[in-house]
């Protein structure tokens, strides 16, 4: 089959042929009907070798969609046939985080080696792929997978991330993401639909800023020296209720940190350089601000977001490329010329 991997530290990924894989028991195997590309991808490409801790040849792909195309002895309770969602943060499944649906924080994940797909075991950007459990797909009925599949990251992560704050957005409230992109632009639409706040979108084009507004955002601002003023001036001086920092990098959660109201949730969300902090302390901001560094999401958070789909309460921006054209998915995320998020669809 045809896949995309990443296989040198620090060259492009590339479209290889590889043999297809076969469901072990208890597996399933998904023919691919498409797979989500993550900015976290880049990333990972971008580590040096000594940081580099996800295994190579590495087939990519954390989004993933497909149909149950074979289950491996022992599945019972899935049809082949079944269009499903991937949840990607796969866990032990019987631990306390994991009994509560939260296998993005499993605590035997790293002592049984258990990695997610396309982030060390075979990922989604490939014409098939084994989901290792049962409990690792989502039916979706009849919604469209290629819309559908960005929810399983880019819906996912800032839902959860959104959740935990949703008591904080009250009428009057002002909630900012910063970074408009394949999650942004989701977490504008879960603003909108889950809560009365004001949502004030940030990132560094007038294009990107005009598409933030077209999706729901009420005020779109530059995200340059003059954003933390400009934001400030919109909150007044209860500032934000919560900052979504969708990038990560030192001057966005600096800005992120400025902007934070007291009391406020601060969820830095981007993985920037891998080296940005957030500066906590006193006069360096305001009063009980809490930040925190949400990864992903729950596996009954991914099943909320298939719902709220089916309600038609998602407008999710996708552009499209076939599995040949996968690399040319990865330079332009890389470019930042994206519109939402890449889909790549064998
Ligand atoms: P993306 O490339 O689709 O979007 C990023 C957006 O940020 C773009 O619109 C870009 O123009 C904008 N941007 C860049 N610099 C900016 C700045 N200084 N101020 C404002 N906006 C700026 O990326 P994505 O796939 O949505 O991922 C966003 C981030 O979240 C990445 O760092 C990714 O690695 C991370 N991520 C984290 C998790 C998690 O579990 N914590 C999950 C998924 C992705
Ligand atoms: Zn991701
Ligand atoms: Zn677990």
């Amino acid at each position: 089959m045809k896949a995309i991997q990443y296989r040198r530290i620090g060259a492009e990924p590339e479209l290889v042929e590889i043999p297809t894989p076969e469901p072990g028991p208890g597996e399933i195997l998904l023919e691919i009907t498409a797979a989500g590309v993550c900015h976290s991808d880049a990333f990972i490409m971008g580590l040096p070798e000594e940081q580099y801790t996800f295994g190579l040849p590495l087939t990519l792909g954390h989004e993933g969609a497909g149909r149950v195309a074979a289950v491996g002895a022992g599945v019972e309770g899935l049809d082949v046939g079944t269009d499903v969602l991937v949840y990607g943060p796969w866990g032990c499944g019987q631990c306390w985080h994991c009994s509560q649906g939260m296998e993005n924080y499993c605590s035997r994940a790293a002592d049984l080696n258990i990695l997610p797909p396309g982030l060390g075991a075979p990922g989604a950007i490939a014409e098939y792929m084994v989901v290792d459990s049962p409990r690792h797909v989502v039916p979706i009925g009849d919604l469209d997978p290629v819309t559908a599949v960005p929810l399983t990251d880019a819906g996912l992560t800032p839902y959860h991330a959104i959740k935990r704050s949703l008591g904080k957005l009250r009428p009057g409230s002002t909630a900012v993401v910063i970074g408009t992109g394949g999650l942004g632009h989701v977490a504008i639409q879960l603003l909108r639909h889950l809560s009365p706040a004001r949502v004030v979108a940030l990132d560094v084009s007038e294009d990107k800023l005009e598409f933030a507004r077209s999706i729901g955002a009420h005020e779109a601002v530059l995200s340059d020296s003059n954003a933390a003023a400009k934001v400030r001036t919109i909150t007044g001086p209860a500032g934000a209720a919560l900052v979504l920092d969708l990038v990560g990098m030192q001057p966005t959660l600096d800005l992120s940190m400025a902007i934070a109201g007291v009391g406020s949730d601060v969820a830095i969300v981007g993985l920037g350089d891998g080296q940005a902090a957030a500066q906590v302390g006193f006069f360096r901001g305001a009063y009980e601000v809490n930040v925190a560094v949400p990864y992903w999401g729950a596996r009954n958070e991914l099943i909320e977001l298939v719902d709220m789909a089916h309600q038609g309460v998602f407008d999710i921006a996708i552009e499209r490329f076939a599995l040949e054209d996968g690399v040319e998915a990865y330079r332009r995320l890389a470019a930042g010329t994206l519109r939402g998020r890449a889909v790549i669809t064998p």
